[in-house]
C-alpha cells in the first residue's frame, strides 16, 4: 500500500485507487496529483491500495479486497491483512474510491446509504447516477469507512483514466480541498434490489442498457441462446455478458431524482 499526502495537517478526506489490481484508472489519477502537487486548501490523503495485485495486473492476489473488510491484521490472505491496514490508515476520513467495470462507460457513483454527505456531494460529481447498494454491503470498503465509490468507465480504457482524473478533481473541489466551483446536476438515485444469476454456458448475451427500465415480459439476457424474461419491471445495473463469472448484473429500483433546486434549499 502506498500512502501519500497533499498539504499539511491531519487529513479528513482521502482518495483511494487500486482496490482492484486490474483497474488502473484511479492509480493514474492519484499519480497525476502527486506529480502536479496542486495547492490544496485542506490536507488530502492519497492511497494506492493493492500494489501487489496492480503489479500482477489481476483483480486480487488471494481474495477480493472489496469483500474483505474490515479485515484482520493476522488474516491468512494478503487482502485480509491489507483491508485491516487500509481501515487503520483511513480512520475517519471521508473517502473517495475509484473503480472501473466491463459493463458501463459512463461514470456513476456507488454509496452504501443515501446519507446527507452522499446527497450533497454526488450531484457535484460528473456522474450519470447514484446507486445505493446497502443490500450488498458485506465486506466492502464502505461498510468500514465512510466512502463514495465511483465507477470511472471501462476497465483499462484511456477514457476511464481521464474520467478518474476529472472525478477526483470534482470530488476534491466539492469537499473544499481544491479551489473553484463544481457544477450541480440532476441526479437519479437507484437502489440495488437483487442479483441476476447466470447459469453455466458457452455464450452469453445482454439485450438491455444499464439504467434504462426493462418492462415485465421483456427478454433481458440469454445464456446459450436461452432467453431470460423479466417477471416484473426493473432497472438493470452493472449488466455485462462476460464481466462476472456467475452473474449478469443487478436489478434496481429507482428511488428519486435529486434536482439542483431541492439540493440548494
Ligand atoms: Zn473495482
Amino acid at each position: 500500500m502506498k500512502v501519500a499526502q497533499l498539504g499539511s495537517g491531519t487529513p479528513e478526506v482521502a482518495v483511494v485507487a487500486g482496490v482492484h489490481g486490474d483497474e488502473p484508472c484511479g492509480v493514474r489519477a492519484v499519480e497525476r496529483l502527486l506529480d502536479e502537487r496542486p495547492a490544496v486548501t485542506r490536507p488530502v490523503k492519497l492511497i494506492v491500495a493493492n500494489e501487489k495485485a496492480l503489479e500482477r495486473q489481476v483483480r486480487f492476489v488471494d481474495e477480493d479486497l472489496n469483500r474483505a473488510f474490515p479485515g484482520d491484521p493476522n488474516a491468512k490472505t494478503h487482502e485480509g491483512r491489507l483491508a485491516s491496514e487500509l481501515v487503520e490508515e483511513l480512520g475517519d476520513c471521508l473517502t473517495f474510491s475509484m473503480h472501473s467495470t466491463q459493463s458501463h462507460a459512463e461514470p456513476f457513483a456507488i454509496v452504501n446509504e443515501v446519507t446527507e454527505t452522499a446527497t450533497e456531494l454526488c450531484p457535484e460529481l460528473p456522474v450519470a447516477a447514484m446507486v445505493e447498494t446497502s443490500m450488498f454491503a458485506e465486506g466492502r470498503l464502505f461498510s468500514s469507512v465512510e466512502t463514495i465509490e465511483v465507477e470511472c468507465g471501462l476497465q483499462g480504457s484511456e477514457t476511464a483514466a481521464e474520467n478518474a482524473d476529472r472525478l477526483t478533481r470534482a470530488f476534491l473541489t466539492a469537499v473544499g480541498a481544491l479551489p473553484g466551483d463544481t457544477v450541480r446536476r440532476d441526479l437519479p438515485v437507484f437502489r440495488l434490489t437483487d442479483v441476476i444469476q447466470k447459469g453455466r454456458a458457452d455464450t452469453y448475451e445482454v439485450f438491455v442498457d444499464n439504467f434504462v427500465e426493462v418492462s415485465a415480459g421483456d427478454p433481458f439476457a440469454a445464456a446459450d441462446g436461452e432467453k431470460q424474461i423479466a417477471e416484473e419491471a426493473f432497472y438493470p445495473i452493472l449488466m455485462s455478458s462476460n464481466g462476472y463469472e456467475d452473474v449478469f448484473g443487478y436489478t434496481a429500483e429507482k428511488l428519486d431524482v435529486l434536482t439542483a433546486e431541492t439540493i440548494a434549499d
